[in-house]
């Protein structure tokens, strides 16, 4: 008798691991895409939970307080707060990665006003010695504000601790990534569980990241290999249309997965720590990277994992993305990689012509 296909991994739901940090006395923060020292809120027991829409809500009642060119990621998490959806977070937490996020930022702290603390995060535009001092700055006064809104200081050692946590989950989140190749997950299950660093502490995510290692694919990986760039991929139908279309993704370049791959720390302070791994990350237009960077490493994710095409999911009206894609998809057409743009809202289901589109471009791959 043949070995029989392993369990799928069981990957709790962001309402069952809020419910369990919540009963054992933990706080939580709601997070905003896209950089963020996680383990700065680890260290004041604090469980980060990122919030990318979420997707398929009706944004009405975001809609209301954003300009009509907000972008949809935006526009959902404003409704959701208002719905009540982010009621357990103790926090919420906006990065500056774009305008759109820094005027949600503003509309939360001059205008809807939450029960909620609402914490902006200024991120640098220079991954260089200035980012990193002006980050480790920013780091710092969080981390004071955290001290301010807990009445707790933790100590230089459980800060370290947790930073040793996050470090290691990042590995594992890295190993399963760019070794995926090897191991028994589709698509969807293969980004549910990289996805799952949105919210699972990282013990919990480590030990899902060793299980899915320790299985070794027997064909779920095998098609046709594309890579995926853009902040987030949403609605998750495409990757139904991939996996019908006989492809796979071999790497992507996302905003949400694979520009997050932070390499490991080395500063002994932490807060120069914790910066210093957020501004090595892979090339983003969130932190001023440049489209010759962003060409190049698309262009290597290609060779090293064998794909000939580029999907851009970008999210409507995403600036840093509209920006980028023209140039991008440019640059890689002349080196011979094909590319597919998409416009995607992660409000709305996918809409029958990029499914056409993606299909056509699978089609004239094989
Ligand atoms: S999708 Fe683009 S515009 Fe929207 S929050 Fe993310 S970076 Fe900003």
């Amino acid at each position: 008798m043949g070995e029989s296909a392993p369990a799928p991994l069981s990957i709790p739901t962001r309402k069952q691991v809020i419910a369990q940090h919540k009963l054992r006395g933990g706080r939580v923060a709601a997070v905003l895409p896209v950089h963020y020292p996680r383990a700065l809120f680890a260290a004041f027991d604090i469980l980060p939970v990122e919030v990318w829409g979420p997707p398929g809500r009706d944004t009405a009642e975001g809609d209301a307080h954003l300009p009509a060119y907000a972008c949809s990621i935006v526009r959902s998490a404003l409704a959701f707060l208002a719905a009540g959806g982010l009621d357990a977070a103790d926090y919420l937490v906006v990065p500056h990665t774009c305008d759109a996020l820094q005027g949600l930022g503003s509309v939360l702290l001059d205008f809807v006003r939450p029960a909620q603390a609402v914490l902006p995060l200024y991120l640098p535009r220079d991954g260089g010695e200035k980012g990193r001092a002006f980050l480790a700055a920013e780091i710092r006064a969080l981390f004071e504000r955290l001290v301010e809104l807990t009445g707790r200081r933790p100590g230089e050692a459980e800060l370290r601790a947790a930073i040793a946590r996050d470090e290691q989950a990042d590995a594992l989140l890295a190993r399963v990534s760019r070794g995926r190749a090897g191991l028994a997950l589709g698509d969807r299950e293969l980004y549910a569980l990289l996805r799952s660093r949105e919210f699972l502490p990282p013990e919990q995510f480590c030990e899902l990241a060793a299980q899915a290692l320790e299985r070794r694919g027997r064909g779920e990986r095998a098609g046709t290999g594309v890579v995926i760039s853009g902040m987030v991929v949403e609605p998750l139908a495409i990757l139904d249309v991939l996996a019908r279309g006989g492809a796979v993704v071999v790497a992507d370049d996302l905003g949400c997965c694979g520009r997050r791959l932070y390499p490991l720390g080395h500063s002994d302070d932490p807060f120069t720590r914790l910066a210093e791994r957020l501004v090595a990350g892979s090339p983003d237009p969130t932190r001023g990277g440049s489209v010759r960077e962003r060409a190049a490493l698309l262009r290597a994710l290609c060779a090293d994992f064998g794909a000939r095409a580029v999907i851009f999911t970008v999210v409507k009206f995403c600036e840093p993305e509209l920006f980028f894609v023209p140039l991008l998809s440019r640059a890689l057409e002349g080196r011979g990689l094909r590319c597919l743009t998409i416009e995607t809202d992660v409000s709305q289901p996918l809409p029958a012509q990029v499914t056409t589109r993606i299909e056509a471009l699978l089609e004239s791959l094989t």
